[in-house]
């Protein structure tokens, strides 16, 4: 892996003033889940650091990366370009940061759609994502309560309010997300 040093000057030139300081707002909402929920904290500051890493590249660029790095993209992702800095940031994170630690990746690669059977640092970092101090939307606060006692029920919580969100705008639901959802609200069932 490149020197953290070096990882953070980088993302700080690939992204908008605005968007890096998201990104640290992201790691470190990431490094306070994972010492509550006893994750790593040193993969939780990477991931949250990194994470936007490709969203603030133009079309034809982020293109270009896609069929560089034989990205397989999905139909909604094709549709819906906004989704494609997930997994396009983890290739990027692995070839330019060299990072090849398969929990930051992942992490990385669903941190816009979540996935079914998500990890627990997976689940950080989108949660992280989510409710890092610079974001404002109804519901953040209560979100922010929840997600430091109860992470399975912020994650219900989170994916209930995208997918609002997203049915609100008239715009295409990731079955990913749809997924990631249906999997958190089984497993936590009691079982009869
Ligand atoms: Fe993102
Ligand atoms: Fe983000």
């Amino acid at each position: 892996m490149k020197e953290l040093r070096y990882i953070e000057s980088e993302v700080k030139k690939m992204l908008t003033p605005r968007r890096f300081e998201h990104s640290l707002g992201v790691r470190d909402t990431a490094v306070q889940l994972a010492v509550k929920y006893d994750a790593n904290s040193d993969k939780a500051a990477l991931a949250g650091l990194t994470h936007d890493c490709a969203k603030d590249l133009g079309y034809q660029e982020m293109m270009e990366l896609v069929k560089k790095y034989n990205i397989n993209l999905d139909e909604i992702s094709r549709l819906e370009p906004s989704l494609i800095h997930g997994p396009l940031g983890a290739c990027i994170a692995q070839d330019v940061f060299e990072i090849y630690d398969e929990e930051v990746l992942n992490a990385i690669r669903y941190h816009t759609t979540g996935r079914p059977s998500m990890t627990l640092l997976e689940k950080i970092i989108y949660l992280a994502d989510y409710i890092e101090p610079h974001r404002d939307f109804p519901g953040v606060n209560k979100l922010r309560n929840v997600a430091k006692c109860d992470l399975d029920n912020a994650m219900i919580l989170a994916f209930d309010n995208t997918i609002t969100h997203v049915i609100s705008l008239r715009g295409l639901l990731h079955p990913n997300t749809i997924f990631a959802r249906n999997d958190l609200i089984v497993r936590l069932k009691p079982k009869e």
